[in-house]
């Protein structure tokens, strides 16, 4: 038998592992710095990035400062202000709590700390590196606090492996900084990376924040103001899901008690509130305010505090679902092709007032720097709803066109999927069987279409291009087609003799099917001659992509899914065949079912 084999770790390995449970990346030095900048109550904040803050990340305040003892005490762990007892854990109302922030990026970094307490007239300087404190001293220094955090993880490389190019990081960076913004809108927000302003925003109310935030496409959002005594308020934005969609969730923002966190139950609350008019594939865009008493929610499940626990789950999803639901209904959005609500605790709307709680606020001369470059900003008009168009005669004879006056407005029911293959749809005396994926062509083909003589398919970047290999000979004749492509939201660039890099794919691909579905239309398009006259070129480019990017025959639908694809299918031209040529609907009516039971 050895000697024992566990060992106590060193205080400075100790040290390492627990900063990385707060310190993953810069944007977690970036979310630390602020959140002390916002305990401290600062006007206004300052942070500057080099290299995507891999090199530094620097916040200045004019918050409330530091005396010279706290500049060194606050390196310690669990040193903090903010607490100090359990029980004040229920009650918190600041960012911080944990005391961890400054001791984990102090042992993982190279960190000056120049600060001065409101009503000292000498400030401090504290230098702390690697875990260990270099240099204290006084400090000439105006009120508030500067912290300068240089080379993160110079003694941590496998950390330092990980990060990603300085473009990924800083969008992190840029990020958490506008996501703090938006919840702080009375506090002024600059933020400069590799000296250039990127985002300069003067104290405004909430409303005005959040558009920014989002950019030109979100004009029009509704406000949400809802409370449910006992359980708490929700405040915030909701876009009209049929309007402004996106495709992905990180569309929907949440705030608890004025902290961002990324929690799912809250955003399926509001993609469950949109159920059945946002798009097929498409996720809501809103921001959510919820403000709950302490014991309500527990913000202490983890280090980075991204997360929080809920002590009646149920009661939230009412809360969230009917702030939003009754936003959309005052703004005239139909719902009753959502989900039926769940009827939560009697709710009420709240007083008009500014959303998040607001705080004190300075005088600052706002730069005419544009919120521009934020993230959002980047986002063009969404695909919206199509034109509605006069029915043209169905061409086969089986098609419900040819009979019935489809109008997106006549009621129609989704009563479930067949073989998980067909939609089946009772509308007045009749029953449609949907094919799925030849209807879902339809769609996704006509709302290409509408770009055909203005503008290009809204896409998105891909953060890694993939880079996929076709044949020589597929790969000559794609060359040709590039352009249309771009057209139609996919930038592709060449990577080689026969290689090519996806770049962009329009925003309705979804994630992790992009380079599937790209590579299937580049196939595709090797096959159309470059000689084919430019219609129909667009024409086989369009169908090409609507059948790689359509759900397939055998894919179970949700009734969300559904509905979404029933309502676009009624509202696109063309929508008795598929762009080959197929059917989409088929119809029984009720007389020939009942003619089977002889029940005529
Ligand atoms: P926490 O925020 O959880 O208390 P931190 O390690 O982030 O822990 O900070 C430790 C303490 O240092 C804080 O409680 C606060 O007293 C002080 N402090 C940190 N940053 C600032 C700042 N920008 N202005 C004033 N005080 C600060
Ligand atoms: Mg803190």
């Amino acid at each position: 038998m050895p000697d024992g084999m566990i060992k106590i770790l060193p205080p400075f390995v100790a040290e390492r592992i627990a900063a990385g449970e707060v310190v993953e990346r810069p944007a977690s030095v970036v979310k630390e710095l602020i959140e002390n900048s916002l305990d401290a109550r600062a006007g206004r904040i300052e942070v500057e990035l080099e290299a995507g803050g891999k090199s530094l990340v620097r916040v200045t305040d004019d918050g409330i400062g530091m005396t010279p003892e706290d500049a060194v005490a606050c390196f310690k762990r669990h040193a903090t202000s903010k607490i100090d007892r359990f029980e004040d854990l229920e009650l918190i109302r600041t960012y911080g709590f944990r005391g961890e922030a400054l001791p984990s990026i102090g042992a993982v970094s190279r960190v000056r700390l120049l600060t001065r307490f409101r009503d000292r007239d000498r400030g401090t300087e504290v230098v702390y590196e690697g875990g260990r404190l270099l240099r204290q001293g006084e400090a000439g220094a105006p009120v508030g606090t500067d912290v300068v955090v240089r080379d993160l993880f110079y003694n941590v490389p496998a950390r330092r492996k990980f990060l990603k190019t300085d473009t990924g990081e800083r969008a992190a960076c840029v990020d958490i900084v506008a996501r703090m913004a938006l919840a702080r809108p009375e506090t002024a927000f600059h933020l400069l990376a590799d000296g250039k302003t990127v985002l300069a925003l003067p104290p405004a109310d909430g409303h005005r924040r959040v558009l920014d935030y989002f950019g030109k496409s979100s004009r029009g959002g509704e406000r949400i103001e809802y409370e449910s005594p006992g359980v708490g308020a929700v405040r915030g934005v909701i876009w009209h899901p049929n309007v402004l969609h996106r495709p992905n969730r990180r569309g929907i923002l949440v705030y608890v008690n004025g902290r961002p966190v990324d929690d799912r139950l809250v955003v399926d609350s509001v993609t469950g509130a949109c159920r059945g008019i946002t798009p097929i594939q498409r996720f809501p865009q809103a921001v959510i305010f919820l403000d709950l008493p302490g014991p309500r929610v527990d913000v202490n499940v983890h280090p980075a505090k991204f997360l929080v626990k809920y002590a009646d789950e149920g009661a939230v999803r009412r809360l969230v679902k009917a702030g939003v639901a009754r936003a959309l209904s005052e703004a005239g959005v139909d719902l009753t092709a959502a989900m039926p609500l769940a009827t939560g605790e009697p709710g009420r709307p709240l007083d008009r007032r500014p959303y998040p709680s607001s705080g004190r606020r300075e005088a600052y001369e706002p730069d005419d720097v544009p919120f521009g470059e934020g993230p959002g900003a980047s986002d063009r008009e969404p695909m919206g709803p199509l034109p509605r168009s006069p029915l043209p005669e169905g061409q086969m004879s089986f098609s419900t066109e040819a009979a019935l006056p489809l109008y997106e407005d006549a009621p129609w029911e989704v009563r479930g999927q067949f073989a998980e293959t067909f939609v089946l749809v009772e509308y007045a005396d009749r029953l449609l069987v949907i094919d799925q994926h030849a209807a879902h062509e339809r769609v996704i083909y006509e709302e290409l279409a509408r770009y055909d003589e203005s503008g290009f398919v809204p896409s998105q970047e891909l953060l890694l291009p993939p880079r996929v290999e076709l044949s020589a000979a597929e790969a000559g004749r794609v060359s040709e087609h590039l352009e249309l492509l771009v057209k139609y939201g996919f930038r592709v660039e060449t990577a080689g003799a026969s290689a090519f890099r996806i770049m962009a794919v329009p925003e309705f691909v979804e994630a992790g099917e992009e380079e599937r579905i790209a590579v299937e239309v580049m196939s595709e398009l090797a096959r159309i001659g470059d000689d084919a006259p430019l219609a129909q070129r667009r024409h086989l480019t369009r169908s090409a992509i609507a059948c790689k990017a359509a759900v397939k025959a055998g894919e179970r639908l949700t009734r969300e899914d559904m509905l979404s694809l029933v309502r676009r299918l009624l509202a696109s031209p063309n929508k008795s065949t598929c762009p080959h040529g197929r059917p989409t609907t088929a119809e029984l009516s009720e007389s020939q079912v009942r003619r089977w039971f002889r029940r005529s």
